[in-house]
Order: structure tokens, then sequence, then C-alpha cells
């Protein structure tokens, strides 16, 4: 029988044209030329591949896979692999395009790049993914490289994932090459402090948006939607701040509790329910719908595009809202959230402290030195409050919110190095 591979959400924005306003409206802002415009909204590269896998059964499925490389302009181009059912070619696009500019505003040499595989993890077994992982770095063998392009976990991969890969390619390549993928296992040559990076980067741009709203962190209130790597860490070290969570969520449902989340309970409990919170019993089960319209301080999307749209908009609460996920908020909705006066930290800020790391750990792989968590954790956390202020700072200069000033610091800084590097 025919595999049918489900069908991508036809009822979400294209998260390619949610990037492109926003990149127009930075762009015109910077009085960019037609020329550098042009260079600087296409794709490098679109590459689909079709992988075969020899499932547990014996029968061989076809998956569709991707790898968009959205520039090169910084550097070789970086950026995470999705695996996830519904992910289709327009939304890797976005998110390579969203990896150019937040290693931009960052200040780190990359370009931006993503991939990713039309599957359901959750349903396979470990060695399926395996196969799978490794039938996609072969099909990409000429794509990936140290120099040329570095792949990183996202959505439905992880560190496991990423030795696969790094092995696969050491094994084609004939020498192990650690600096390949970023993400590894420690033991593999990744770095400290990676898997937790992104969440922390999180909680250290939450922290700065609160200092410059006046907010005391141990008087404020959050809610988090996503309790997978990024929202776990972010609430876990929020917490640690004195930040009192009231609600989470993640496929099993929201749960909300007026006292205070207790985070390290609440994270215990999915590891050792399968990664998830269902049955969770330290809150009250909510409506998810309601999670970040609730009355909080701040609410922090960490799970998937689209969450934040005209729908809902109207409602939100919260005077702050630090994009953990990428593409959180749609464009549509941008104009009310102004109105509003609310804050976004957007996710090419926010949640760039993961890509940073990666950039740590490729660095160790190529000194062939490990650097100590602190080290890790200090000139990531430098990092996150520079580009922090590089950014508030455009947006006092050219009077306009936070997420069209991050744009214009990664539009200017990529625009500026295309004019030193030329064109053909
Ligand atoms: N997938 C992550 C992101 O969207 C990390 C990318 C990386 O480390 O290269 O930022």
């Amino acid at each position: 029988m025919l595999y049918k591979e489900p069908a991508p959400i036809k009822d979400r924005e294209n998260p390619f044209e949610s990037m492109m306003s926003r990149f127009n409206i930075a762009a015109e802002v910077l009085g960019l030329d037609e020329e550098t415009y042009n260079v600087l909204k296409s794709p490098t590269r679109q590459v689909i591949v079709n992988v075969p896998v020899t499932m547990d059964d014996g029968k061989v499925r076809v998956f569709e896979g991707y790898r968009v490389v959205h520039s090169t302009i910084l550097g070789p181009s970086k950026g995470g692999i999705r695996y996830a059912p519904d992910v289709f070619l327009d939304e890797v696009k976005a998110l390579a395009a969203w990896m150019t500019w937040k290693c931009a505003v960052v200040d780190i040499p990359y370009g931006g790049a993503k991939g990713g595989i039309i599957c359901d993890p959750y349903s396979m077994s470990a060695g399926e993914i395996e196969r799978l992982t490794r039938a996609y770095t072969q099909s990409l063998i000429d794509i990936f490289g140290p120099d040329q392009d570095i792949p990183a976990p996202d959505m439905g991969t992880g560190p496991r994932e990423m030795a696969w890969l790094m092995d696969e390619y050491s094994k084609t390549k004939g020498s192990t090459v650690h600096a390949v993928v970023t993400g590894k296992p420690l033991v593999l040559g990744g770095s400290l402090g990676r898997v937790e990076a992104t969440g922390r980067g999180v909680m250290v741009s939450a922290m700065a948006a609160m200092d410059k709203l006046g907010m005391d962190p141990t008087k404020s209130t959050a809610a988090i939607q996503g309790f997978g790597n990024v929202g776990s860490w972010a609430a876990k070290l929020m917490a640690e701040r004195g930040v009192k969570i009231l609600g989470i969520s993640d496929v099993s449902g929201a749960y909300w509790n007026d006292k205070g989340i207790d985070i390290e309970e609440a994270i215990a409990y999915k590891n050792a329910h399968n990664g998830r919170l269902e049955g969770y019993k330290g809150a009250e089960m909510m409506d998810p719908d309601e999670l970040l319209t609730s009355k909080v301080d701040v609410i922090i999307p960490a799970a998937v595009e689209d969450v934040i749209t005209i729908k809902n908009v109207d409602k939100i609460q919260a005077r702050l809202i630090v994009e953990g996920a990428n593409g959180p908020t749609s464009y549509k909705a941008d104009n009310i959230i102004n109105e509003k006066g609310i804050m976004v930290v957007p996710d090419i800020l926010a949640n760039s402290g993961g890509v940073t790391v990666s950039y740590f750990e490729w660095v160790q792989n190529r000194m062939g030195f490990k650097w100590t968590l602190d080290r890790v954790n200090e000139r990531a956390e430098r990092i996150m409050n520079e580009s922090f202020e590089r950014v508030y700072a455009a947006s006092q200069k050219y009077n306009v919110p936070m997420r069209i000033a991050a744009y214009i610091v990664a539009i200017d800084k990529v625009a500026m190095t295309y004019k030193y590097r030329g064109g053909f």
C-alpha cells in the first residue's frame, strides 16, 4: 500500500510571506537599493530530496526532505533540521531566512539555512529514524560541510540525530569531522551549555526587556507555551530569577496554577512521562487557547509558528512577549501589538542563544579544545545582552518596534558585507 504523507496545514499563514512583510518594512526604513534587496531576499539554493528508507517491517518508504540555504554572505550557512509531519518548503525557506537574520543580529560569522523532513518521529522507531537521518545526510553530502553548511537540531531532532549525521558525514569523507554539525552529544564534541542555550537566551533577553520596561522579575508573572527544550529551560531559568510561572502547555494541554507552577517538579514529571506533561497534577488544566491571553505580565510562545494571530491578539493582556519559537506571531497581528504598546523581543533576537552556542561548539571543534560551562554561559550572555542593546538602540533611532529594529540591524549588516564582497 502506498504511504500517504499528511498534507501541510493549509489554513495557516505562509511563513515566507510573513518573513518578507517585515523584511520589506525594514528594507524601506533602511533605504535598501533594489539590487541588494533582490539579492538578500532570494534564497541561494533550495534542495528537495526523496530518501528511501527501509522500515522495521521490511517495506521501503520514501520520505521527502528539504535543505534551503538562504544566504552565505556572512559565512557558511547555519541552521537546524526539523522532523515534522507538516513541514513544507515555504516554511523551511522562511526558517532559513530567519537564520540569516538571527546570525547577523548576534554578529556571528554565519549565513542562514534550514532543513526539514516530512515524517512523524514520534511514531517511528529509533532504528527507522537513524536510517532516515543517515539517508538524508547522504543525499545532501555535497551541501553539508564545516565550511559550507552546518546543520543543528530543530523541532523533532536533538543530539542523537546530530551524532548520526556527523558519523555518516565523517564515514563518507574518510575522517572524523566534528565541526560539520552542532548540537551533538557532549562525548562527540558537543558544547557544554548547548542544550539549554536557547532557553537561557530567552531568559536573558526577557530580563533585559523587563529592565527597560521597569518591571521587577520577582513581582512578575509569566505563561509559557511549549514545554520542550526551549520552553522548559526558559521556564526554569525565569523561575530562578523570581518570575512566577502561572501557566505552561505542551501538546497534551495547558496547565495553570495561581500560586505559580513548581517548574523543577513539572520538568521531572515530563522527563518521567515520555517528554509530556499529560496527567501532571501540580496545576489545573485550562483551555490551551486561553494561555497566551491569560492575565500575566509576560508571555513566551516557545512552540510553533503562527500562534499569535488576528484571532487572539486583541485579547492579549501581557506587557511583554518574548518569542522563544521561530515565527510565532503572524505579521497581520504586528500592528495591533504595536497599538497596544506591547513590547516584543522578536524571535531572531530572543531565541538566538541556541545558534550562538552552536557557534561556540563549532569554534571549540575547530580548536580541538573544550570550554568550561562558565565560559560558554558568560560569553553567550554577553552576546545576548549586547545584541539586545543594539536592537533597542535601533528601535529608538528609527522609531520602530523591536521586531523591525532587529531586521534593520540584520539587513544592514548583511547588506554592508555584500557591498564589500561584491557580486558577479
Ligand atoms: N534550530 C535552532 C534555531 O532555530 C538552532 C540552529 C543552530 O544552532 O544552528 O535557531
